[in-house]
C-alpha cells in the first residue's frame, strides 16, 4: 500500500501572454508570462506603456498588490495538479469558489482496492501512532474491496457491466476512510490563489492543507514571483511549516 508522508503539487499550465504588436509596454527586467500579462491588462487602466516611472514588472506588482488592486491579477491563471492529498483535504479546498475550477477523482467510477492512503501531519514521525493508523487503513480498504464484490454479485442482473461496477463502488466507497488519496486539477487565477493560500498557509488552518498550501506557495512563488513574493514561509511554534502574507486579500 502507498502511504503519502507529504503532497505531491505540479504546475500544468501557465498563462501565454501574446502581446499586441500595435501596444506595447516599454518592459523592465524579466518576468514570466503570467507576470506579463497582469502588468499589461494594469496599464491598459491608465495608459501607461510608456512605463513612465521605469518600473520593472516586479515593482509594478509589488504595487498593485499594495494598493489592493486584486482583479489586475485575475487574468493569470495557474493549473495545479495536487496529489497526495486525502478526501479531507479536498473537501476543504474545493469551499474556495471565487475563481476558482477543480476536476477530482471520482470514486464511483474509479476502482479504490489499491487506493493510496495520506497520513495525517500529527500521526507523522511517532512509530506508534504511525502502525497504528496503518493497521486501520488497511482494514478499511479491505472492507471496501469485501462490499464491492458483495454488491458485485447482488447486482449480477444487472446488464451493463460499467453500470454494475459504478452501483458497486458508489456505494463501497462509504466505508473507505477520509485519508484515502486523491488526485485533483485545480486551475485559479492569481487572485484566488492568493486568497486561498492567506487563508489555508495561516497557523490556525487544519495541519494537511496548511501542508499542501504552502506546497502550493512554493510552486506558485517559483512561477511567478512578482505575483506572491509577499508570502513569508515560516516555521511556527507547533514546528511546522506556515507562511504568513503581507498584502492582506487584494
Ligand atoms: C481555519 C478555517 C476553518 C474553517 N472551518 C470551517 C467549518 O468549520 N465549517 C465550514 O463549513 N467551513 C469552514 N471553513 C471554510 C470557510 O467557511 C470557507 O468556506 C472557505 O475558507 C472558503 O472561503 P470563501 O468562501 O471566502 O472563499 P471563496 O468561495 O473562494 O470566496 C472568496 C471571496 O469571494 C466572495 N464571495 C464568494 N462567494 C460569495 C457569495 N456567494 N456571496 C458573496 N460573496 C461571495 C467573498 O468575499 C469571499 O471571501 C474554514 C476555513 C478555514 C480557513
Amino acid at each position: 500500500m502507498e502511504i503519502f508522508r507529504a503532497p505531491r503539487v505540479t504546475l500544468v499550465a501557465r498563462p501565454e501572454f501574446l502581446e499586441p504588436e500595435h501596444l506595447k509596454v516599454q518592459w523592465q527586467g524579466q518576468a514570466s508570462g503570467g507576470e506579463r500579462l497582469a502588468e499589461y491588462a494594469g496599464r491598459i487602466c491608465y495608459m501607461s506603456q510608456h512605463n513612465p516611472a521605469g518600473r520593472s514588472t516586479a515593482e509594478y506588482l509589488e504595487n498593485i498588490k499594495k494598493q489592493g488592486h486584486g482583479s489586475v491579477l485575475e487574468h493569470a491563471v495557474y493549473v495545479l495538479l495536487i496529489e497526495g492529498i486525502s478526501r479531507s483535504c479536498s473537501h476543504e479546498l474545493v469551499r474556495h469558489r471565487a475563481g476558482f475550477g477543480y476536476s477530482q477523482l471520482s470514486q464511483r467510477y474509479v476502482d479504490e482496492s489499491h487506493a493510496a492512503f495520506v497520513m495525517p501531519p500529527a500521526i507523522l514521525g511517532d512509530a506508534a501512532l504511525e502502525a497504528a493508523w496503518e493497521q486501520q487503513v488497511t482494514e478499511a480498504q479491505a472492507a471496501y474491496v469485501r462490499t464491492v464484490q458483495a454488491l458485485l454479485e447482488r447486482y449480477s442482473w444487472v446488464a451493463d457491466k460499467g453500470h454494475r461496477r459504478k452501483m458497486a463502488r458508489e456505494a463501497a466507497r462509504s466505508v473507505l476512510p477520509n485519508a484515502t488519496e486523491v488526485k485533483i486539477v485545480v486551475s485559479a487565477n492569481a487572485r484566488a490563489w492568493r486568497t486561498m493560500l492567506e487563508l489555508r498557509c495561516g497557523e490556525g488552518a487544519e495541519l494537511e492543507i496548511r501542508r499542501m498550501a504552502v506546497a502550493v506557495l512554493r510552486c506558485l512563488q517559483q512561477e511567478a514571483g512578482a505575483l506572491f513574493s509577499d508570502f513569508e514561509i515560516y516555521v511556527a511554534d507547533d514546528k511546522l511549516e506556515a507562511a504568513r502574507v503581507e498584502y492582506h486579500k487584494v
